[in-house]
């Protein structure tokens, strides 16, 4: 199948072979021709599947006729993130060069006039986050009446922020007759919900199963004590000891975490920056590019932030720390092994993660391997009543799930700009001084890939542990 059978027009098609794709990906040949023929679509497919394309290609075709109004956008795509809302602005810079589009962003952090003064001049393709939408429209600067097709991107993350309510009440501002076209990488019953009844009839399109994951990607756990000073002792050696490593995402649960972990890497030599919904606009997008550019290696990222963003060939992942909700670990691995190309996940495993490890091996439907020399942490490591309860208050993490915020703070990366946000170092001033990955002198023997016929956390033998890294065969001290 080429693109040229899916309906697209000549200059979309000019623009897709500027771009050298030859072939379609599934969500694209599915969903393209459905969108050609004005029906609502129900697409069921992850970031990383060409899902940006399968709506971006078919709306530029269909919005080569007509003419934009002012204040009255012609189609509206809603993001959670100002990140993806960026780089679905990105697709339609790219795929509609050759057409005279006007296309607007409508994202927190960035000053309401200038965005005005865009709407006032028409806009084809209105690019927004639900919260500074929503704040257009109660100013009266912008109508959604003219929207003649609506769509709903990443819908479920738009849940686990707690979206929904805006969206219902973005859904009741546009016309009824309008196309919809909805995507979700998964399916929970509110999803549900919201698409019996916002859809009219969709087709629905589905490619491959949310819960797997690439048979490319090496997963590992390795153990640490609990403290997050442990975690960030193990950091750091996994960092210098790991093979083959050109750059990492570091993902941990929260935006209070990355900054505690990109402020001691920095201390500790290493070229990282950072992504959490505290930090500023211009502090994101930078650092997003340097670490695109290659000018940093490595990113400390909360899901929020990284979610769905197009890194292409990130070599590692690790999770400084398990994540709650086992579909945020398929995501985050998910940011490498991409187009086949080979990847290592570690995830830095306490003995207050087992669950979480439990629900993520039932979900991926595989087990996780430790890494040699690296085992459980014994029982005795398990954390007391109170501990597991300030832990499961979880403040900082973002877009919990239902988790209610006010919506100016929620688009403005969540504090609405009120409260400062934690001082961010220059990623750069470290680039410049410091080795990009700082060796560690004398450099013991890399930790290995898992052998696939003798895991020492199993081993009925006594395995031969004289080529581990020392400090993974450190006893774990118990703490009661
Ligand atoms: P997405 O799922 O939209 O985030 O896209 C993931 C990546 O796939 C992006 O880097 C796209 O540029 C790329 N891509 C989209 N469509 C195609 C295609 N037909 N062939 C090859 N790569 C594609």
């Amino acid at each position: 199948m080429s693109f040229s059978h899916l309906g697209l027009s000549d200059k979309v098609l000019a623009a897709v072979a500027a771009t050298g794709y030859t072939t379609p990906t599934p969500i694209q040949e599915q969903a393209i021709p459905h969108v050609l023929a004005r029906r609502d679509v129900l697409g069921i497919a992850q970031t990383g599947t060409g899902k940006t394309a399968a709506f971006v290609l078919p709306m530029l075709t269909i919005l080569e006729k007509g003419r934009a109004r002012a204040r009255m956008p012609r189609t509206l795509i809603l993001e959670p993130t100002r990140e993806l809302a960026a780089q679905v602005k990105e697709n339609f810079d790219r795929y509609g060069a050759g057409q005279k589009l006007n296309v607007a962003l409508l994202i927190g952090g960035v000053s309401f006039g200038d965005q005005d003064t865009k709407l006032t001049r028409g806009v084809d393709v209105l690019i927004a986050t639900p919260g500074r939408l929503l704040d257009h429209t109660e100013r009266g600067g912008l109508l959604l009446t003219g929207v003649e097709l609506l769509v709903i991107d990443e819908a479920d993350r738009m849940l686990d922020m707690g979206f929904i309510p805006d969206i219902e009440r973005i859904c009741k501002l546009v016309p009824f007759t309008r196309q919809t076209l909805f995507f979700t990488a998964t399916m929970p019953p509110e999803i549900r919900r919201i698409t019996e009844t916002f859809l009219h009839n969709p087709e629905k399109v589905e490619v491959s199963r949310p819960a797997t994951t690439v048979a490319t990607i090496t997963q590992l756990q390795v153990a640490s004590g609990r403290e997050a000073h442990d975690k960030r002792d193990v950091l750091r050696r996994l960092l210098r000891e790991a093979k083959d490593l050109n750059n990492a995402i570091i993902f941990c649960n929260r935006k209070r975490e990355v900054a505690v972990v990109h402020k001691s890497l920095q201390k500790h030599g290493f070229s990282v920056g950072a992504l959490h919904g505290d930090m500023d606009q211009s502090a994101r997008t930078a650092a997003l590019d340097q670490f695109r550019k290659g000018e940093i290696p490595l990113l400390v990222a909360s899901d929020v932030a990284a979610r769905g963003l197009d890194i292409p060939a990130v070599s590692h992942v690790f999770n400084f720390d398990v994540p709650h909700h086992a579909d945020d670990y398929v995501h985050r691995i998910g940011r490498t092994g991409r187009a086949g190309r080979a990847g290592t996940a570690i995830s830095i495993v306490t003995s207050l993660d087992h669950k979480s490890i439990g629900a993520i091996e039932k979900l991926i439907g595989q087990s996780i391997p430790f890494a040699e020399g690296s085992s459980k942490a014994p029982e005795s490591e398990q954390a007391a009543p109170r501990e597991r309860k300030e832990r499961s208050r979880d403040s900082g993490r973002e877009g919990s799930r239902g988790g209610r915020k006010r919506r100016h703070e929620r688009d403005a990366g969540s504090n609405g700009g009120r409260n400062p946000a934690p001082t961010i170092q220059s990623p750069v001033v470290a680039a410049a001084t410091t080795p990009v990955i700082p060796s560690s002198p004398p450099r013991p023997p890399s930790i290995g890939r898992p052998s696939p016929t003798k895991n020492p956390s199993s081993a009925s033998e006594p395995a031969d542990h004289s080529h581990l890294p020392a400090f993974l065969l450190r006893p774990v001290r118990a703490r009661v």
